[in-house]
């Protein structure tokens, strides 16, 4: 069962997740990876509306609203330190234009200062890649204590960058141009079924060793990092609330995070339970997820990739396809509290057996609208169900497929808050998709692909 959306409006650039900071200034170094920008089309390179500093923050644990600062003492929480290598004299380099976040300047993270660390994510259906480099200039909102927390004595920033592709050779020609300091010997660090399926490939191709993270770890690592270093990594949608409103930033403190309920959406969907970085299950999943929409999208509808199929959602009525409650009640049934507008049947409406001749015509907006929401109400669902079973507050929906979509984010919360009453939360990730490579940049501890 789900809700109407009857006009729902994109308020992000899609693509990339937003960025941490905002765009550097003009004249900056950056050593250690050459980030030359790919022929192919950039992603937008931030959501201003999430980046907005003045959007509200209420504290995950407690409840408070603040407008307060990030905390300055954090101690990252990640996997320990066990290998150096040699430092290699690099050109000056050009500022990202992607995405980027800055590491906290401390000893875990003192490594990637010499040598440059990548990762890849290869899914089902798409390659996330998390990469460092090094910025020695000033950043120009860091003052004062933040300035201490991100910046080492010598003033070097180390940043890791965020890029997504469809395919590998896209990728391996990416990682040839900016990976210019790797040598025979050096690891790229994978997760995802496609470490296993191209790990030959890759490591000819770039002529390095390839360390595999298993995948729930590395979505483990990867959220538990983002969550513990970002202070605004995570957030609630508020749809029918006005303009900045609709998203509030939920900083949780480090010590509070756990336990929750991990729910990526990818081409398909993991359900993990959550209790600290290293205890965690995956407690169920699903075949109908992002890889579902996509698939039937293509089926059903003309668009041609997943930007446009979600544009067409964005402008359809599932109300000509989905058969509501209104529909077969001629209103709300109230014996069982459903109201009019609850989708009773989604697509009931495309049923055309016993139609002669076959007359209906569907716009393929309202078919992606459906789909959306179909997809979307499930996990909804899912999730909630898997949240009670746990009795577990916090639901933190990751994967790709989320894009910050606000039918999407309205359609999931909407479950959760309907269904527990508003006992559970749900709750999205600025870097949705990119969990298990952060995860994987991270770990130290991986298996070696000889
Ligand atoms: P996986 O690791 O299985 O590839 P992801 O977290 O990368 O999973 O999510 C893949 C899903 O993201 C796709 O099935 C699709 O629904 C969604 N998606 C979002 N943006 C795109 C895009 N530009 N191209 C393809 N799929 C996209």
């Amino acid at each position: 069962m789900g809700h109407t959306s009857v006009s729902s409006r994109r308020i992000s650039p899609r693509g990339s997740p937003p960025n941490l900071r905002r765009t550097p200034p003009k004249i900056r170094k950056i050593l250690v990876i050459k980030e030359k920008r790919a022929a192919e089309t950039e992603d937008p390179v931030m959501d201003e509306l999430l980046l907005a500093s003045k959007l509200k923050r209420v504290d995950s644990a407690t409840g408070c609203v603040s407008p307060r600062a990030p905390s300055t003492d954090i101690a990252p929480t990640v996997p320990p330190t066990s290998t150096t290598t040699a430092t290699v004299p690099r050109p000056t380099q050009k500022a990202p234009k992607t995405p980027y976040v800055i590491l906290p300047a401390c000893d875990t993270f003192e490594k990637f200062r010499k040598t440059s660390r990548v990762s890849v994510d290869i899914g089902g259906t798409l390659i996330k890649v998390v990469y460092s480099s090094v910025m020695d200039d000033e950043l120009p909102e860091e003052k004062n204590g933040q300035k201490r927390k991100y910046a080492y004595e010598d003033g070097k920033r180390v940043l890791v960058n965020f890029k997504k592709f469809t395919d590998l050779d896209r990728l391996i020609n990416f990682l040839r141009e900016v990976w210019t300091d790797r040598k025979a010997g050096d690891v790229i660090h994978c997760t995802g079924g496609g470490s296993y399926k191209y790990s030959e490939i890759i490591m000819k191709e770039l002529g390095v060793r390839l360390q595999r993270t298993d995948e729930m770890r590395s979505l483990i690592y990867g959220v538990n990092f983002l969550l513990s270093t970002n202070v605004d990594e995570s957030f609630t949608y508020h749809h029918d609330a006005i303009g900045l409103n609709k998203f509030q930033y939920r900083p949780i403190a480090a010590d509070l995070i756990y336990p929750f309920l991990l729910v990526n959406i990818g081409t398909g969907i993991s359900i993990l339970k959550v209790d600290s970085p290293t205890s965690y299950e995956r407690v169920g999943g699903s075949s109908m997820g992002g890889g579902t929409f996509m698939g039937l999208g293509s089926l059903l509808t003309p668009a041609q990739n997943f930007d446009e199929l979600l544009e067409m959602a964005n402008k359809g009525d599932h109300r000509n396809v989905d058969k509501l409650v209104s529909d077969i009640y001629g209103g709300s049934y109230d014996e069982l509290k459903l109201k009019a507008d609850l989708i009773a049947g989604s697509m009931a409406k495309c049923n055309r057996f016993g139609e002669t001749p076959k007359k209906q015509v569907h716009k393929p907006e309202d078919i992606a609208k459906s789909l959306l929401l179909m997809v979307s109400n499930n996990i909804g669902q899912m999730a909630y169900l898997y949240g009670t079973r746990y009795n577990l507050k916090r639901i933190y929906f990751g994967g790709y497929f989320i894009r910050q979509d606000p039918i999407t984010m309205r359609t999931l919360s909407f479950a959760i808050n309907y269904w527990s009453r508003g006992e559970i939360e749900a709750l999205y990730l600025k870097h949705e998709g990119y969990l298990g490579a952060m995860g994987s940049f991270l770990d130290e501890e991986g298996k070696l692909d000889d």
